[in-house]
């Protein structure tokens, strides 16, 4: 297969972690006999500085036509004070331009890093592995908002098609898991629960899905005191942002957990959900785990690569079972962290 990238490491620590990220894909290729073509983009405060602006238009042109895009992260204190450009308006930018309204976010619990879990042992059980969809495009992030006097809203609007389109994917998504799926909503109170609920009763006819439904009150106390009834969990904009950061919380590693930005076709975005973490930019000391994690997320969901998302997946829990640790990673002063280039080496040599 011929894949084409989009590649945007963005700033801070984005490019040292993409570039262990492509090392990875480069090596999964070879050994699969696939071809990999990249073109790189600026995004962030790397294109205000060389443009003037966050998201120049070539870079969304070339996202547009590249198979598929790999984003490092963007943003960072030097272009936090610019009028009214900010860095992080370039992933609203691809993520609407390139018209992707579901957000994969997986938690998943490596049992190496269990002590990073805030969670009892006996609560964590022996695995941990949920699947968020959150739809990204809609709901009151988008809606009217404004101010009136001393008052101020903000509008929470979903149409049929919105609601349809992002219960589809996480359907897909969940018959090819455990085939159970929770739809998170606050149907008791808001007429667009209501309508997500109506929708979702179309959507799932037939679909051989476990299904419950739950108000977002219940669902963030249900994650910490029994995570383990979950697989796949589909939610609005809002609860989704919220219930995803509860989420990765429960495995303890930012530096660990990737994500997926999918759409109508087979092209998504594709990132890890930590920042750009300026405090340790350009010291080598980054963990690219979540970068090259969702290189495997690509693989599976651009490209349908199943076995060679499985390959990176099994090299990064070996990479781990073997003691490899970034400074992010480490549990005590006598373990001995590795650099961003040795966790790459160590990946590698286990692919
Ligand atoms: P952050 O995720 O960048 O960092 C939070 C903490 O986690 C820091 O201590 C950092 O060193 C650490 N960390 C993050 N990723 C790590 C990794 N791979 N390995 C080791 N340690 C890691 O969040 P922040 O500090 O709130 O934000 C920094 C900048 O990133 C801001 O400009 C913010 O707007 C931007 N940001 C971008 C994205 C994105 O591009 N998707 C997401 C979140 C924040």
């Amino acid at each position: 297969m011929n894949m084409n990238i989009a590649l945007v490491p963005g700033d801070g620590i984005g490019p040292e972690i993409v570039e262990q990220a492509v090392r990875v894909l480069d090596k999964v290729a070879d050994q699969f006999g696939h071809k990999v073509t990249y073109t790189n983009l600026l995004a962030g405060g790397c294109a205000i500085d060389a443009t003037g602006k966050p998201l120049p238009e070539e870079t969304l042109e070339k996202a547009k036509a590249a198979d598929s895009v790999l984003l490092g992260a963007v943003g960072g204190p030097k272009w936090e004070h610019l009028d009214g450009i900010r860095p992080e308006q370039a992933l609203l930018g691809l993520r609407a331009g390139l018209g992707l309204y579901a957000n994969l976010r997986p938690a998943l619990l490596y049992q190496e890093l269990k002590f990073a879990c805030p969670l009892k042992p006996e609560i964590i059980g022996d695995h941990l592995d949920i699947m968020i969809v959150r739809e990204l495009t809609g709901g009151i992030y988008f809606g009217d908002s404004g101010r009136e006097g001393d008052s101020a809203y903000d509008t929470e609007r979903y149409s049929k098609a919105e609601v349809e389109r992002v219960l589809k994917v996480a359907v897909k998504i969940a018959q090819g898991r455990k085939k159970k799926l929770t739809i998170v909503d606050k149907a008791n109170v808001l007429e667009s629960s209501r309508l997500w609920r109506e929708v979702a009763a179309e959507v799932l006819e037939g679909s051989g899905l476990d299904v419950n439904y739950m108000y977002v009150d219940n669902a963030t106390m249900q994650l910490v005191r029994n995570p383990q009834q979950f697989d796949v969990i589909v939610t609005s904009n809002m609860f989704g942002d919220i219930i995803s950061d509860e989420a990765s919380m429960l495995t303890g590693s930012i530096g660990m957990l990737p994500s997926a930005s999918l759409g109508d076709g087979k092209k998504g975005m594709y990132e890890p959900i930590h920042g750009s973490a300026p405090d340790i930019a350009g010291k080598g000391i980054a963990n690219p785990l979540a970068t090259i994690l969702s290189v495997a997320m690509m693989l599976r969901h651009s490209f349908e690569l199943e076995k060679e998302a499985r390959a990176i997946e099994t090299a990064v829990q070996k990479t781990l079972q073997d003691g490899f640790r970034t400074a992010d990673l480490v549990e005590n002063a006598e373990m001995k962290a590795v650099s961003t280039k040795e966790m790459g080496d160590a990946v590698l040599a286990r692919l």
